[in-house]
């Protein structure tokens, strides 16, 4: 039973034990030296909890026991059904514990709780349900090959796979990762953001009780510099899957070829667009999917749709109807199951989506609304919902991913122009198009450079489907869906002669 009241989570806060420790070789560590990092707590600017800081010997011993749990074979060579069955006791794990795991993910991250809900008890779950049915159901190739010979092309985990996250979506972000590696036997180490760490603890505490075996499950938490840097340089990983910047994205393909040359795949930033043709029909519902677009997650969502790009004839109308939704949005306590936007992951943050603020004003964007006043009494990284009209785009608000709840939007005449300035991006991970004319949609969904077009709603898709980016957006990996294995994955050819004995 879902709580629905502010008071009811008040109680389950009272309760929660904050995980603290890293998690190595099926338990609970200190770092080495005793090293920890503080988590605060977004909402109210206070410290919420320490955690260990783990060093490059912490990486070492973690990589050591998923090593040898690799080699020993406890996950990697058992039977695809024991896996499943392992997986799908942890999906139900996480239904049972999902209002613990949200209310910890709200207090960590400052994100609205009735999103964590929704990620936590449904996407997270499903997540791994679908990969642990996937499991048994992966079938290898046998090639042409005549009588003489049986070729048989077949599929092995990878090795040790390290899992790098962001703070934005901490536990789906896990899952996305954890499911598929886990499914295809490959032992996992996973490096949480710094600032949200907490509820991919207790995930891995929720594995140890499923039956995940010591050493195949292992979480770093620490600072991208210490203990991301030592993923990254270890000689002992053998691929990386990364979601983030697309600057840290660049550093790991360095230490990729300073190391072992280990795999790597990235998932990292945007700009996407959200394109509404002339002939798009503004009803209540897509005006919600615009706002949403840009403003979900408080704009902290790589495939955020910031970039609006609107038929010049329908700027005003489109500008007048999302600027009254965004007035309407509930702004505050993230534990408020009322809340739709929460406060910025941090005060630096913040003050950096607010120099993007002032330069979209400085370059000559028109401010259509300005809600940076909201909840300003507060010591939280509360930032209200800005809203620019008539982008143009060579502006920096325009160019560059702000990652706040900052909207634009950028008049152009014409499906053309419309389809040029989505393009006009060095990024490539998303984008919607609104438009009644199919034809013009699939054109326009062919045309677009970019992983994911969602057309006449705002979506990202399901666990079925694939998630990645093109160009600085992402490398050819895709997160979710059955091409998720192939960063878990390599293939062998197993080759027999036959006959020669004959
Ligand atoms: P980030 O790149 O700062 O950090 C991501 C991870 O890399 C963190 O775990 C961090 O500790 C680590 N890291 C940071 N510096 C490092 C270094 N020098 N060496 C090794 N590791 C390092 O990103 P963020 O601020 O946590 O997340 C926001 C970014 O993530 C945005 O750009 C967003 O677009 C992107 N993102 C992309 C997707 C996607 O699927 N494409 C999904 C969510 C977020």
């Amino acid at each position: 039973m879902i709580p629905q009241s502010r008071a009811s989570y008040s109680d389950i806060v009272g309760t929660l034990r904050l995980p603290s420790l890293a998690f190595i070789d099926g338990g609970p560590v200190a770092a080495v030296g005793g090293e920890v990092i503080e988590t605060v707590n977004p909402a109210t600017g206070q410290v919420l909890a320490t955690v260990a800081h783990c060093q490059a010997g912490d990486v070492d011993r973690a990589v050591a026991c998923a090593r040898r749990a690799f080699r020993g074979g406890v996950w990697s060579r058992v039977a695809p059904e024991q896996r499943k069955a392992v997986l799908l006791r942890l999906a139900a794990l996480i239904r049972a514990n999902s209002t613990e795991l949200a209310v910890l993910e709200s207090l960590d991250s400052g994100k609205p709780i009735r999103d964590c809900l929704k990620e936590i008890a449904v996407e997270v779950p499903d997540t791994f349900q679908w990969y642990a049915e996937l499991i048994d159901k992966s079938f290898g190739k046998v090639a042409p090959t005549g009588e003489q010979a049986l070729a048989m092309i077949v599929r092995e985990p990878i090795g040790v796979v390290a899992a790098v996250l962001p703070w934005n979506f901490p536990l789906l972000m896990a899952a996305w990762k954890l499911a598929p590696a886990l499914a295809s036997g490959c032992s996992v180490i996973v490096k949480p953001a710094e600032q949200t760490s907490l509820s991919v603890l207790r995930l891995a505490e929720l594995a140890a009780e499923a039956g995940v075996p010591a050493g195949v499950l292992n979480v770093v938490p620490g600072l991208g510099e210490t203990t991301g840097r030592a993923i990254g340089c270890h000689g002992d990983i053998d691929a990386v899957s990364f979601t983030g910047s697309t600057e840290v994205g660049r550093l790991f393909l360095r230490y990729a070829a300073d190391s072992n040359l280990k795999s790597i795949g990235l998932e990292m930033g945007g700009k996407s667009p959200f394109i509404v043709l002339d002939d798009a029909e503004l009803t209540p519902d897509m005006i919600d999917n615009a706002v949403m677009a840009a403003f979900w997650n408080g704009g902290q969502n790589c495939s955020a749709n910031m970039r609006q790009i609107v038929d010049r004839s329908r700027q005003e109308e489109f500008v007048h109807l999302v600027a009254e939704r965004t007035r309407a949005l509930v702004i505050g306590d993230p534990l408020d199951p009322a809340t739709e936007l929460g406060p910025l992951i941090s005060d630096e943050h913040r003050h950096r989506v607010r120099g993007y603020v002032e330069a979209g004003s400085r370059e000559g964007a028109r401010t259509v609304l300005s809600a940076d006043a909201a909840l300003a009494g507060s010591s939280g990284a509360f930032l209200g919902p800005t809203i620019f009209a008539d982008l143009t785009p060579a502006m920096t608000i325009a160019r560059e991913e702000i990652f706040g709840p900052v909207l634009g939007v950028m008049p152009v005449d014409g499906f053309e122009q419309a389809l040029a300035t989505a393009n006009d991006t060095d990024y490539g991970l998303h984008a919607t198009v609104y438009t009644r004319d199919l034809d013009r949609a699939m054109v326009m969904a062919r045309r677009l450079a970019c992983g994911t077009v969602a057309v006449n709603g705002f979506t990202e898709g399901d666990i079925k489907t694939p998630f990645g980016g093109y160009r600085r957006s992402g490398s050819l990996a895709r997160d979710k869906g059955s091409e998720a294995m192939a960063q878990y994955l390599q293939t062998k050819t197993i080759w027999l002669s036959i006959g020669q004995v004959i």
